[in-house]
């Protein structure tokens, strides 16, 4: 066994956002991006029960395209462009923030039961990463039935079978819910990594648990998966070639385009629009290395 055919198996951490417990599976220490994606917060599954939120106001972000996936339980997204989507299990919600754009997430009020879903962010690339912000939602995707495995395409290509989303980079996202073994073909110029979000499987004969990530280098052209039950995302891409600086909401390049962008948000000047939500914005402290005015 060489190097690239080596799984590299990391833990999640568990992470607070809003009132909402998650299993944080990108980015970790070691492991930053898998391609152009950048971080990954696994939900659920919980309980929706009147008076325990689990809201997310309106808060901003910048240079990073956020993707929310739900398995059970809807959510309604709200954006500066003026977008209100609600979204339920198998469709794709799939904002781009550019330069900037502020959004807001919340149970629908009428929700009562289970909600479990990812929410992950792809890096933008410095060819877009300037440029205007922009919503899509996709109702339908396309889907194939294999080996037992029912594969779900949010973004990219898999099995000739190609998602209408927006990427910016080469990238594939699909989910696979499925039961036996099967042999996924992988793109060999891509970096790619499983992530268990309901039961167990194993990955080329090692097992993964739900919260854990299985990373497989660029230089493959499959993986076994076997289980008895079980539903994952893979997702992976071209490694990403530029160094990328994560602070809070905002994914940049330098120190100095953060801190403008904290000051933004801070002073509400306009740069990441307004919200139509009731929902509080959510305010952050600043940068440590940010002079004090
Ligand atoms: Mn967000």
């Amino acid at each position: 066994m060489d190097e690239t055919d080596a799984i590299e198996i990391t833990e999640s951490r568990d992470a607070l956002v809003g009132k909402l417990h998650v299993r944080r599976a990108l980015p970790r220490r070691g492991r930053r991006t898998v391609g152009a994606w950048c971080f990954a917060d696994h939900f659920g599954p919980t309980r929706i029960v009147e008076g325990r939120g689990t809201d997310i106001g309106p808060h901003p972000h910048m240079g990073i395209q956020t993707v929310t996936w739900l398995l059970e339980g809807a959510a309604l997204h709200r954006d500066s462009l003026g977008s209100e989507q609600l979204i339920t299990p198998g469709q794709l919600n799939l904002m781009t923030a550019g330069s900037g754009v502020a959004h807001a997430e919340q149970v629908p009020g009428h929700h009562r039961g289970g909600l479990h879903g990812i929410q992950l962010w792809i890096a933008q690339p410095e060819a877009t990463r300037s440029s205007a912000a922009a919503f899509e939602h996709h109702a339908q995707l396309p889907r194939v039935e294999v080996q037992g495995a029912v594969v779900t395409i949010l973004i990219g290509e898999v099995l000739g079978e190609m998602s209408l989303a927006r990427h910016d980079r080469p990238l594939v996202g699909a989910e696979r819910v499925l039961h036996g073994e099967a042999t996924v073909p992988l793109e060999r110029s891509f970096e790619h990594a499983v992530i268990v979000l309901d039961g167990s499987m194993a990955i080329d004969g090692r097992p993964l648990l739900a919260g854990r990530l299985g990373f497989l280098a660029a230089g493959r052209e499959e993986l076994v998966l076997d289980t008895d039950g079980a539903t994952a995302l893979l997702i992976g891409g071209e490694p990403f070639p530029e160094q990328i600086l994560m602070w809070w909401n905002f994914v940049a390049r330098t120190r100095e385009e953060i801190g403008a962008a904290y000051v933004s948000w801070r002073d509400d000047d306009g740069r990441f629009g307004r919200v139509a939500s009731m929902l509080q914005r959510i305010e952050t402290k600043p940068p440590h290395w940010q002079p004090v005015p």
